[in-house]
């Protein structure tokens, strides 16, 4: 692993979940790292491969946290996947949503029709996270694929950790579908690049210019470092040290969380000297 040039990276795009807070709290060191990434004039976009909230509600999220010098964006895997399906089929396609009210609200912006059943013709199946997945929804997704419509995967997660424990995320449905169809799902969120290349796009910033910082290994890291970008990975959420050999997915960095990437970052010659009277170790933003 060898150690990042922070004086080389002029953004940085962060994932949510495990990164920044862990489902309502926020983790230790999200303010202060916003905080001086505008000081050193370096952009930053947050990343979600979740489809279930709209974008609301992640500025309304980090205003609660106290982050009053938020990100430059936050781009969703609902947006990348409404993106893509405007440009494929035109902003007006007709789409068969699973999934929930984020997917939903970026198609209908996108100028997407949304259709209810497999009585009328989609021109793709578009899948999220979904918490009210029915038998009914299923089988009108496979009608749909099955007389030709593109199948699209908003995001591959398998898993979601909730309050109840693990829960099924997309890539459950993803994989019925694909058994039902034998046709395979093009992915748009992590690891897969259209949402890191909207999220490039959003800051005008290139990829070997970019830091990925994420929780996790095979979407946040590989697809960071199959976009040419550098990777962090923090040991907050899903992944650590030890499961890196396991996953054979080894990032640029590791850090125990963004108070240690802040202070790394700081003691880097790169950083002007007046930048680093922040605190090395802030306490836990209030919630
Ligand atoms: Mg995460």
């Amino acid at each position: 692993m060898k150690s990042l040039d922070f004086g080389a990276i002029r953004a940085v795009i962060f994932d949510a979940d495990g990164t920044l807070w862990w489902g309502g709290e926020p983790l230790s060191g999200l303010a202060p790292m916003f905080e001086f990434l505008r000081r050193q004039g370096i952009a930053t976009a947050i990343a979600t491969n979740n489809t279930v909230a709209p974008l609301d509600h992640y500025w309304q999220k980090l205003a609660d946290f106290g982050v009053t010098e938020g990100p430059d964006a936050v781009v969703t895997a609902a947006e990348a996947a409404a993106l893509y399906v405007a440009r494929r089929f035109g902003a007006s396609a007709s789409v068969f949503v699973i999934g929930e009210q984020g997917l939903c609200e970026a198609l209908r912006e996108m100028g997407c029709r949304l259709i209810d059943d497999a009585r009328e013709r989609a021109d793709a199946v578009v899948v999220g996270g979904d918490r009210m997945l029915t038998y009914a929804k299923l089988k009108d997704a496979i009608q749909q694929i099955r007389a030709g419509a593109a199948f699209i995967g908003a995001n591959p997660d398998i898993l979601v950790p909730t309050d109840e424990g693990l829960a099924p995320e997309a890539g459950v449905t993803l994989a019925a579908l694909q058994a039902a169809t034998g046709l395979a799902p093009v992915v748009i969120g992590k690891p897969e690049r259209p949402l890191f290349d909207l999220a490039l796009a959003r800051l005008g910033a290139r990829p070997a210019a970019t830091l990925m910082v994420g929780d996790r290994l095979e979407t946040d890291i590989l697809g960071g470092r199959q976009s040419g970008l550098l990777t962090a990975l923090v040991t907050t959420g899903i992944d650590n040290h030890d499961t890196i050999p396991v996953k054979g997915i080894v990032p640029d960095a590791v850090f125990g969380g963004l108070p240690d990437l802040l202070a790394a970052w700081q003691a880097h010659p790169s950083v002007q000297t007046q930048t680093s009277i922040l605190p090395a170790h802030p306490s836990p933003v209030e919630g």
